[in-house]
């Protein structure tokens, strides 16, 4: 189909919630990506961050064909070996003891927000019931998650929103007031995505720790968007040295099919009892399958290797004339520009790159396995768009 037809279709039957770009992947093979107008283009957006080992990966793929092949769906009912599997991977990497498996971002949030609430209830009665989140984040569309979003932009129309959320700038003195005796969670992303690809103080995230400890408030990592290699470390906070109570993450953990998954460290390992949370596709096999391949591929060889490529982009892009700031960690890169970061990307869509915003920034995400070439022929493609 052409992408004339892709695009009508698309206009004419789809809910009008996207503001899409004029562009309709069909294929590719890793960070190079195939239009449906016969066009490719340099992938600097990995699907936000879903894509990161490229689109077509074999491995991956292999993975998740022989679980199709076998069975593609077990309800929770029963026991599951590809959740078990990926399960104990995630502890055993992290340190966590036990996993609740949704199918999203969102829903891993949902989950770690309702527990939060349950450990407090079962520990100190009601009453204390009170998720901070920070100015600037992002939680998730539903509507807990997007009242958890602390971005004033996202809260339109939808009130009334979830009762019991509040909203902290990124330092302790604005913590201290927000955070009382109500409290039950803080909730970070050590890397804001969406809210403009900015790393937190490590200086703040310490003392948040601290503050969060002395309290048993828990202190939750929103690991969705920066979580799974994306800075360089498998997660994040590890840049941090601080140990979350409970980490979220999804979109690069499933390798391109829908996953969520919510970590549980230390004293939060027996807050879920049976009946307290459940999802029908959460942990679906075939999915759990192609993640557990993605998360043994994320070794410290291969994150060092992120690493590398990430001071490589970061050394051309400080150089390159129109960027005025390079922000985030790893490769999750956000700049500074001269112009609009929208008009940008349609720039370099039609020169042949995607690159993805995020408010006045514009957004690198790139596949984790990006080559040189594939990364200087869209540097290349981004500075000529820059430069006027
Ligand atoms: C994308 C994102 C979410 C929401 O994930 P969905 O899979 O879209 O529900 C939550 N938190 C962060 C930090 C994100 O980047």
């Amino acid at each position: 189909m052409n992408f004339e037809r892709i695009q009508n279709s698309n206009d004419a039957y789809l809910a009008e919630n996207y503001a899409r770009l004029p562009v309709a992947p069909i294929g590719g093979k890793g960070a190079t990506i195939e239009g449906a107008d016969g066009k490719t283009y340099v992938d600097f957006g990995s699907g936000i961050s879903v894509n990161n080992f490229g689109v077509n990966d074999e491995e991956w793929k292999n993975a998740v064909k022989a679980q199709l092949d076998k069975i593609a769906h077990v309800s929770n009912y029963y026991y599951s070996e590809p959740q078990g599997r990926l399960a104990e991977l995630l502890c055993e990497k992290t340190g966590a003891k036990r996993v609740f498996f949704g199918n999203s971002g969102a829903e891993a949030n949902e989950c770690a927000f309702k527990a939060a609430r349950k450990y407090s209830y079962e520990k100190y009665g009601a009453g204390r019931y009170k998720i901070v989140t920070l100015r600037g984040s992002f939680h998730g569309r539903t509507l807990f998650t997007l009242t958890a979003t602390g971005q004033d932009a996202f809260h339109r129309y939808f009130d009334p929103f979830v009762p019991g959320v509040d909203y902290a700038e990124a330092n302790m003195s604005d913590v201290r007031r927000v955070a009382d005796e109500t409290t039950c969670a803080v909730v970070v992303e050590c890397v804001q995505g969406e809210g403009g690809v900015k790393a937190l103080d490590p200086a703040f995230l310490k003392a948040l720790e601290r503050f969060c400890k002395e309290r048993d408030i828990l202190l939750v990592c929103d690991e969705v968007q920066c979580g799974n290699g994306r800075t360089g470390k498998l997660y994040a906070y590890e840049h941090y040295g601080i140990s979350p109570d409970v980490v979220t993450t999804a979109k690069g953990l499933g390798g391109g099919l829908p996953i969520g998954a919510c970590l549980f460290f230390g004293k939060t390992e027996h807050v879920l009892k049976a009946g307290d949370h459940g999802s029908t596709f959460g942990g679906n096999p075939v999915v759990c399958a192609g993640a557990y391949n993605i998360l043994s591929r994320l070794t410290d060889e291969f994150l060092l290797e992120v690493q590398g490529k990430s001071e490589y982009m970061r050394a051309k892009l400080r150089g390159t004339d129109g960027v005025r700031e390079v922000s985030g960690l790893g490769l999750m890169i956000g700049l500074t520009v001269d112009g609009d970061s929208k008009e940008i990307a349609r720039k370099c869509l039609e020169r042949g790159l995607l690159v993805l915003t995020a408010h006045e920034k514009v957004r690198l995400l790139p596949p984790l396995t990006i080559t040189k070439a594939e990364t200087d022929e869209g540097l290349t493609i981004l500075r000529e768009v820059l430069k006027k």
